[in-house]
């Protein structure tokens, strides 16, 4: 669907959907998904009345064969963010034979995750013939081999489960070309990380990998790099928020002289991946200029505003701050009053009296 570029704009912002890479235009409408009739009969009978925002930006890059990583909150709508592509990419492959294994996998953490996207799985699937099964630890192994081996199109699966299924030969992964890690936060808190990567070694190179989390801390992202390669990202809310599971507070008491050393520290931590916007609180004038031109000096893109700078000068700092021209803010408290703290900004109070 080509709609002008500031309408495409509005939306994402109304959504507050931010991506990083290579990205289509969201899909607004079920209708613009060009989803097969069955699939549009699903979500009628559903009651759905419009894509969510992770499903709307998530479909079309799933659906054009990209990898991707997903981030939005639990109750967002994942499962069918990567389930309706997951029943176009199967009904786009050859039919699978004796023997074969699944074409689809989605991998999750618990029992009980497992068995309802497996539900959703069945919803939208099976009135296309797309079969499911799932298979989790805790069960009698039995009806699950029988399933896989009966030859299934999608296996949802808890890691351990499944790697004891492919070491007895019930299944394989030889024909799996779109694997889906969800909750992956929650997997690798759950220590699932050496199964993850021993399921991810025995599937082909050229298969489509779609990650979805909650959250966004550095070890799903380690685990995005490493399997991903190339991957386009999306973000519902924000990012520093995700990486946080909440606004994350934390307290450190530094000795006066160290304070600058350690801010220095502090932004090349946040800067580390890709500076973000951030936001260093003062308590005088003459500290907001010595921070931010001590910060000028060794590199770093540092604004400021205090009380003694013109309405004009203000305005103009944090107009560009905004839009994400300068990405560090020096300011006292009661000149960046007034400044609804936008999303996703790193604050700094470097004075403990707030
Ligand atoms: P998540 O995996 O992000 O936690 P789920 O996929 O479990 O979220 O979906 C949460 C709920 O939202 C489910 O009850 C699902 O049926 C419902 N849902 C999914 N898509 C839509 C939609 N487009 N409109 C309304 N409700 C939806
Ligand atoms: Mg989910």
């Amino acid at each position: 669907m080509s709609r002008p570029y500031h309408e495409v704009e509005r939306y994402r912002q109304s959504k507050d959907i931010t991506i990083r890479g290579e990205c289509p235009n969201p899909i607004q409408f079920f209708e613009e998904a060009n989803f097969p009739e069955y699939v549009m009969r699903s979500i009628k009978q559903q009651g759905f009345d419009f894509p969510t925002a992770i499903q709307a930006q998530g479909w079309p890059i799933a659906l054009s064969g990209k990898n991707m990583v997903g981030i939005a909150q639990t109750g967002s709508g994942k499962t069918l963010a990567y389930m309706l592509p997951a029943i176009i990419h199967v009904k786009n492959q050859p039919r699978i034979q004796r023997g074969d294994g699944p074409i689809v996998l989605v991998l999750a953490p618990t029992r009980e995750l497992a068995q309802q996207i497996q539900q959703v799985s069945n919803e939208f699937g099976s009135p296309n013939g797309v079969r499911s099964t799932c298979v989790f630890g805790g069960a009698p192994k039995g009806p699950q081999a029988r399933d896989l081996e009966r030859g299934v199109e999608t296996v949802i699966a808890t890691p351990g489960r499944l790697i004891d299924f492919l070491e007895r030969g019930t299944t394989n992964l030889r024909r799996c070309t779109y694997l889906v890690l969800d909750e992956a936060d929650r997997m690798l808190d759950m220590g699932f990380e050496p199964q993850i990567r021993k399921i991810m070694s025995q599937i082909r190179p050229d298969r489509q990998v779609l990650m979805w989390s909650a959250t966004w801390p550095k070890e799903v992202r380690k685990l995005a790099e490493d399997f991903l390669a190339d991957y386009v990202q999306v973000n519902i809310g924000s990012l520093e928020l995700a990486a946080n599971h909440n606004i994350q507070q934390i307290v450190e008491v530094v000795q006066e002289n160290d304070k600058q050393d350690r801010l220095v520290a502090l932004l090349e931590e946040i800067g580390s991946d890709r500076l973000e916007r951030t936001i260093i609180f003062v308590e005088t004038k003459r500290k907001v200029e010595a921070i931010a031109n001590g910060l000028k000096r060794i590199g770093w893109p540092a604004v400021s505003i205090h009380g003694d700078k013109s309405q004009n000068e203000r305005d103009y700092v944090l107009r560009d701050f905004r839009r994400g021209k300068s990405l560090i803010l020096v300011a006292t408290d009661v000149a960046a009053r007034g400044l609804e703290a936008p999303n996703g900004v790193w604050i700094i109070p470097y004075d403990m009296t707030r």
